[in-house]
């Protein structure tokens, strides 16, 4: 991984990149905080009309900020991804509106229409989504089957994977296949993007080095969420990037959404300072292990003679793979009806094949009395389709 400033090519951004300036006003915005500064810049309100939430947050929260995200939750981020092997500094953070986010300003920065994208198959339905939408093509690969001659031959501009707990398979790559990825992209001089949102929700002890922590020149972008952390509903997550994207992404979410929420942002500072923090993730590492050993002994009663699946090592989902190659999308409004719903791995796939047999299987939500029964009756459906 490389967080130096020396010069390197810059990969191939779309065009509409080239055409996206810093807004002056929020260079602006960014000195009118100075004590003594007398601002008539900016649109910020007057803080004496700011209503009461009876927060403990300071008022700040409630002002407009810089679009990079809160200072203290900046650094707070860097040093977090220290911990975790990705050496860089708070002036490499981005924090997002949710790294939902982080895929749009991705895919806005690389993505003209015919542009080639690197996805792993199958691989989170959202990015695909958002990739197709701004004109993507996919070459599709694997953590087996990466490498850097099939990334030349494709020529991506960048490659996008989910490399722990991935969704929808629930894979954690090896050492190995870390390895193979960083390979892949350095050989061919693909920029890396990876996604780890699930990183926290560990539950077998296993690999889980950001694989841009072992990149050595390609440039990279690795976004994090505390969606899974913490709490979805504060729709907040961060990236981070070596230097050569770094401005472009900021002026990206300058134009999307100026900032992320502050207070939530806030919230998170606490959460992340809290010196309960680790105890807290423990805690949820246990909550969802019991949860998913659990699902797992349902599995096996109603789906051991019909799938199989990997026990994921952490994360939300069960992959399954069923003996016969099933649509599943036909399933779905059947098993609906009935009042169960699961996603059709289909949906997964870049390259939308016919038929895959595969179904994801979210096993967090669903209370511990409905897993049994929901499971028993997917299994009554795929199997009266097996007859
Ligand atoms: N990436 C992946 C792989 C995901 O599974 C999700 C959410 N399910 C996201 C990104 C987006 O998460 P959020 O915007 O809540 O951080």
């Amino acid at each position: 991984m490389s967080s130096s400033s020396a010069p390197r090519q810059l990969p191939s951004l779309s065009a509409r990149v080239h055409d996206l300036h810093a807004s002056p006003i929020r260079e602006i915005l960014a000195v009118v905080g100075r004590p003594g500064m007398i601002s008539f810049a900016g649109g910020l309100p007057a803080a004496e009309t700011f209503p009461d939430f009876g927060l403990s947050a300071p008022d700040s929260v409630l002002q407009y900020g810089p679009t990079e995200g809160d200072p203290a939750l900046r650094e707070r981020i860097a040093e977090e991804l220290a911990d975790v092997g990705l050496d860089c500094g708070p002036e490499q953070v981005l924090v997002l509106s949710g790294s939902q986010q982080g895929i749009d300003l991705v895919g806005k920065l690389f993505i003209d229409p015919g542009t080639t994208v690197a996805v792993e198959s199958p691989t989170y339905l959202a990015a695909l989504q958002v990739f197709r939408f701004f004109g993507a093509r996919f070459a599709p690969f694997t953590a087996d089957t990466v490498s850097a001659a099939g990334f030349r031959d494709a020529k991506p501009a960048f490659a996008y994977a989910i490399p722990t707990f991935q969704n929808p398979t629930g894979h954690c790559y090896t050492t190995a296949q870390r390895d193979a990825l960083a390979a892949a992209c350095e050989g061919a001089g693909v920029p890396l993007f990876e996604d780890d949102p699930y990183r926290d929700l560990v539950y077998d002890a296993c690999e889980r080095r950001p694989v841009c922590a072992g990149l050595k020149d390609s440039p990279w972008i690795y976004q994090g969420s505390f969606s899974k952390s913490l709490a979805p509903g504060l729709r907040l997550g961060f990236l981070a990037a070596s230097p050569e994207f770094f401005t472009y992404l900021v002026r990206l979410k300058q134009a999307a959404d100026l900032h992320s929420n502050r207070l939530s942002q806030w919230l998170v500072l606490q959460q992340l300072e809290s010196p309960e923090r680790r105890e807290r993730l423990a805690g949820l590492a246990d909550f969802y292990r019991k949860k998913r050993d659990l699902f797992e002994l349902a599995l096996e009663r109603h789906f051991g003679a019909l799938a199989s699946w990997e026990t994921p090592a952490g994360g939300l989902f069960f992959w399954l793979t069923l003996n016969r190659r099933i649509d599943t999308r036909k399933l779905l409004p059947i098993a609906i009806e009935q009042g169960v719903a699961f996603m059709p791995g289909e949906a997964f796939y870049p390259d939308s094949p016919a038929a895959t047999g595969t179904l994801r299987l979210n096993f967090s939500h669903a209370a511990d009395d409905e897993i049994d029964r929901g499971l028993a009756q997917l299994a009554a459906l795929v199997g009266a389709q097996q007859d």
